[in-house]
């Protein structure tokens, strides 16, 4: 049994649990579409799960609310969903179903035995319910069996970006400091002109002969 972790509850008071191998292909593929979808039902809900479920949710699988997102959002979940190694379906009221989406990991997490068997109907290019009816939705070419490594390419540019931004602070803090240099000299000076003048009795003209090639 895989380490489960609970995210808060949805929206019938239910425990969101999925595995950590499902959560953080999740948080990326959520990162790569820019919000992040209302989760209605997630896994591991044992004897609780809505019927229509079936077994499908006993391991990971999640269930997103719909009547929230645009047509533009709903077609960004599809393919980046799809795209990070997830069956995903749209479910509709033609279908017996309230408007939801449905979405269960390949063997890369941990899908019931009952998800299992969608991830083989997506595979297939199924619809993954009882009537095995075609998939009805873009595929990725090829079908992306598992989540996406990191592009190593972003990362670089990212640390790149961090590199860029550290030397423009140090260079900042540099003049910063240069000016704070310039400025204990100039009080200095001052300080100077006021000692020499009080001590030694010297005039301005000849505090100027003395300083004027030293002052910053
Ligand atoms: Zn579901």
């Amino acid at each position: 049994m895989p380490t489960v972790i609970q995210r808060g509850f949805d929206s019938s008071g239910r425990a969101i649990k999925a595995s950590v191998a499902f959560w953080t292909a999740w948080d990326d593929a959520c990162e790569a579409l820019g919000f992040t979808p209302t989760i209605v039902q997630g896994g591991w809900v044992g004897d609780g799960g809505a019927s229509a479920s079936a077994d499908t949710h006993d391991g990971d699988a999640l269930d997103l609310r719909l009547w929230d997102r645009t047509e533009d959002e709903r077609r960004q979940m599809v393919r980046t969903l799809r795209s990070h190694g997830f069956a995903y379906w749209e479910r509709y009221e033609s279908q017996g179903f309230d408007l939801h989406a449905h979405l269960v990991p390949g063997p890369w997490a941990h899908p019931s035995p009952g998800a299992l068997r969608q991830w083989q109907a997506y595979l297939d290019s199924r619809d993954g319910l009882a009537g095995n009816a075609a998939d009805y939705h873009w595929r990725p070419d090829p079908i992306v069996t598992e989540p996406p490594e990191e592009d190593p390419m972003a990362d670089y540019a990212e640390q790149l970006d961090r590199i860029e931004k550290k030397v423009a602070d140090l260079a900042a803090a540099e003049v910063e400091r240069d000016k704070a240099d310039k400025d204990r000299e100039r009080r200095l000076f001052a300080n100077l002109r006021v000692i020499l003048k009080e001590r030694f009795g010297s005039t301005d003209a000849e505090l100027d002969e003395i300083l004027g090639h030293l002052e910053p």
